[in-house]
């Protein structure tokens, strides 16, 4: 394994760590970072006044971390420093951050900026803002890249951190920024309802995991389950009939997609009798991703992650590529011995 590592500058983020072992895999070298060879090492962008600079602890990985290294998404620009369920101590506050203190611990999720006025931002809800800036293979105002959380530090403005609260677990807090919040969000289209919800989760992984329920595949089981579902949350990404699931919906009744399945599969009768619908949600807002952490602060919930190293992240990456995991792998990236 090589490290390479650029030499703190005086004034300078404290970090331009870069790469680790360059495992060639599907013609890309990746590891901490994906790049084709010969292409520059990456470099954090200098902090501004509303900046927050963090050591990131802990990192989340996820399968689009594989897809988008494997240019399988949209066009994946490298270098590319994927991660996007970032947990970090702050190092350095620009002059206009007034909600954080140095040491604190925070967290950042799949989106590092919007435009702060369009219709979606100012209702709190930027991850729907069609100029939302995505944590990695995305564009800053200025042209630069953005980079991710499989990095020694970040540099994010502060409207897209959170505070982690204390009495939750650093490696539990990650997958909450993205699957978490994910599970979570589709909620919030039952606001008004007071009742009760109960709900089905299709697939389970990265997102599913992370709820209580499971659509099961046993025949009798979904009959006995018929129109007993408020919504089904799918976060299933490939392509499955939506057939055995509908029926499972009560009147009124939402299919909640996540994932995206293409094309979609159904029979519009499930849908027209009982004015079922079919729905969409993406990630959450910042507000949501607090109310998540808070939530699971307050109750003590966990879910069920595997902890690895960074040089583990290649053998990682592969076994969540076979579903060998339980469920979830986060990179411990502090303790991953980069210097
Ligand atoms: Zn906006
Ligand atoms: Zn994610």
């Amino acid at each position: 394994m090589v490290l390479l590592m650029k030499k703190k500058k005086k004034g300078a983020v404290p970090v331009y760590l870069n790469v680790y072992d360059l495992t060639p895999m599907n013609g890309y070298a990746y590891s901490l970072l994906a790049r084709p060879w010969g292409l520059p090492f990456w470099r954090a962008r200098e902090p501004g006044p509303e900046d927050v600079v963090f050591k990131v602890l802990y990192c989340g990985m996820d399968h689009t971390d594989l897809h988008q290294m494997r240019n399988e998404i949209h066009s994946t620009n490298y270098p590319l420093v994927p991660g996007h369920e970032v947990v970090g101590e702050v190092v350095e506050l620009g002059s206009d951050v007034k909600k954080f203190r140095v040491k604190d611990i925070v967290g950042v999720g799949d989106i590092v900026g919007s435009c702060g006025e369009c219709l979606s931002c100012k209702s709190n809800e930027e991850q729907y803002c069609n100029n939302r800036i995505v944590t990695y293979n995305g564009t800053y105002k200025d042209g630069r890249p953005t980079q991710g959380g499989f990095s020694s530090a970040m540099v994010v403005h502060h409207k897209f951190v959170v505070r982690i609260p204390e009495k939750l677990a650093l490696e539990q807090a990650a997958p909450l920024l993205c699957a978490g919040v994910t599970a979570y969000s589709p909620l919030k289209q039952f606001k008004g309802s007071n009742k009760a919800l109960k709900a089905g989760i299709l697939g389970l992984g990265g997102v599913g995991h992370l709820d209580a329920f499971l659509v099961s595949s046993n025949t009798a089981e979904m009959e006995q389950a018929a129109s007993s579902l408020d919504y089904i949350l799918d976060t299933v990404p490939a392509v499955h009939p939506l057939q055995s699931y509908l029926p499972l919906l009560n009147v009124d009744g939402k299919l909640i997609l996540v994932g995206a399945p293409k094309p979609l599969q159904f029979d519009p009768v499930d849908i027209i009798l009982g004015k079922k619908t079919i729905s969409g949600s993406f990630i959450g807002s910042m507000e949501e991703t607090r109310e998540i952490l808070e939530f699971w602060a307050l109750k003590g919930l966990t879910s069920m992650v595997e902890v690895v190293k960074m040089d583990y992240s290649n053998q990682a990456f592969e076994r969540m590529e076979r579903n060998d995991v339980r469920y979830r792998f986060v990179l411990d990236v502090a303790g991953s011995n980069l210097e």
